[in-house]
């Protein structure tokens, strides 16, 4: 699915811009991955957990030791007329209030919809609260999320792998399935750019975690309130979708990024698989208010 041709950085030169750790569903801690971004020999990378900062100070820690290029940012939860979105933001203030707000209220209402999805779950399979947050790695740190749910199936013997749960049970199609109350993609822009931070869309055209993708117009929408680019390179945007993205972002004048969508085991996708171009990311930390750390 992924192919050279559809993407703007040849493998190995460029910056990976979505990376997840175990301060939400990736299996690695910040510093490996640091450390496998730098024996890739890529020219840098993102931390991207969801809905957190938790990670920056151990990621930063790393690369400032390697003497490699780090962007921090997150994946922050949010939703537009029921279609659920990932936004992903870069270089912004972390103790900026609306940050603060957005990224506690959200935690907190992903803690009661996973205890909810747990006790539906638990009617059929054997699995507690308590197992869920055995899985996560960072205690109270762990933004939790249906991969600690998955988890905790696997540990229990009901699943193979944390995939097999998300085409099972955990599947947003399934009966156990909640949605987590978010924030409008509107306001997550809003906030983003009030913390001087970079806003760019995550797989935009990814069905296989969307029936409905935010529209054409939708997205105009987002650009006029301050969204700064469009994740193109990804494993779930079709070559389709990547061309009509290219053109959407080439006619609102947006930043193209890609990134792998790291989980570590979490997932099958490789540090590295989607990159994005050095000239971009040098635009991102233009932009932000905080420093590129290397
Ligand atoms: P949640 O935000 O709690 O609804 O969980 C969604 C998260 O599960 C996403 O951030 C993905 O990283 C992860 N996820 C989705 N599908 C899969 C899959 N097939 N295997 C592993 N992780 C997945
Ligand atoms: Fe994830
Ligand atoms: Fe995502
Ligand atoms: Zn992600």
């Amino acid at each position: 699915m992924v192919s050279d041709e559809y993407n703007d950085c040849t493998p190995g030169t460029g910056w990976d811009l979505h990376c997840h750790t175990v301060f939400s569903d990736g299996t690695e801690t910040p510093a490996q991955l640091v450390a496998l971004a730098s024996s890739l020999g890529l020219h840098g990378v993102a931390i991207t957990d969801h809905d957190t900062t938790a990670g920056w100070a151990d990621a930063r820690q790393t690369a400032q030791a390697q003497g490699f290029p780090l962007l921090r940012g997150s994946e922050i939860t949010a939703q537009d007329d029921h279609v659920s979105v990932h936004m992903l933001a870069y270089q912004y203030d972390p103790e900026n209030a609306g940050i603060v707000e957005l990224f506690a209220s959200t935690r907190a209402a992903r803690v009661t919809r996973a205890k909810q999805m747990v006790s539906r779950l638990a009617k059929d399979f054997p699995i507690s609260w308590d197992d869920v947050l055995r899985q996560a790695k960072k205690g109270d740190e762990t933004t939790v999320g249906r991969p600690h749910m998955a988890d905790a199936l696997v540990a229990a013997g009901v699943y193979r792998t944390r995939s097999e749960a998300f085409a099972g049970a955990i599947a947003s199609s399934s009966k156990y399935y909640i949605p987590t109350p978010s924030p409008t993609a509107l306001r997550v822009v809003e906030v983003v750019k009030e913390a001087g931070g970079v806003s760019v869309v995550a797989h935009p055209a990814d069905y296989s975690r969307n029936k409905v993708l935010l529209s054409d117009d939708q997205i105009r929408r987002l650009v006029r309130a301050g969204l700064g680019g469009l994740e193109v390179w990804h494993r779930g945007n079709s070559p389709e979708a990547r061309r009509h993205l290219l053109g959407l972002a080439q006619e609102l004048d947006l930043l193209v990024t890609g990134g792998s969508d790291w989980h570590g085991a979490g997932k099958p996708n490789k540090l590295g698989e989607n990159l994005t171009r050095d000239d971009v990311v040098a635009e991102i930390v233009r932009r932000g208010a905080i420093k590129l750390v290397s």
